[in-house]
């Protein structure tokens, strides 16, 4: 099964209710190389479906564990495919802009002052991306 498929069927045994905008905005996530932002999928899927439907199905599929987001350098969310589940790597490329989810990047655990605990660990790393590094 592709990806799409699989991921609908996962919602669909959760009692979910799959509608065109959210089967669309799924679709378009996993189908990018890149992470995508709200503008980026806007522009993407047209006219057919309004900013706030758009919005919504990205919080939803984020709660049930389909996509998560991470902040960009701009400080506009991104969307990538993956429950986001451990702390990753994002890579921004500062030539072409691509915006990759190292997933399979694991950070390390960080050591907390005594007290302390972390939920969420972020790290943007930025430079080239292989396709530009290649071409420089
Ligand atoms: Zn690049
Ligand atoms: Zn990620």
């Amino acid at each position: 099964m592709d990806p799409l498929a699989t991921a609908l069927d996962q919602l669909r045994h959760a009692g979910q209710r799959i509608t065109p905008v959210r089967e669309a905005v799924l679709g378009a996530v996993l189908a990018s190389d890149s992470a995508v932002s709200h503008a980026d999928l806007e522009q993407h899927l047209g006219a057919g479906f309004d900013k706030v439907s758009i919005y919504r199905s990205l919080e939803w599929l984020e709660q049930h564990g389909i996509i998560h987001r991470f902040a960009s350098r701009e400080r506009t969310w991104l969307f990538s495919a993956g429950d986001g589940d451990g702390a990753h790597l994002h890579f921004t490329c500062s030539n072409c802009g691509t915006r990759s989810c190292m997933d399979a990047l694991r950070l390390p655990r960080i050591a907390l002052p005594p007290g302390y605990s972390c939920d969420s660990l972020e790290v943007l790393a930025t430079g080239l991306c292989a396709t530009c590094a290649k071409a420089g």
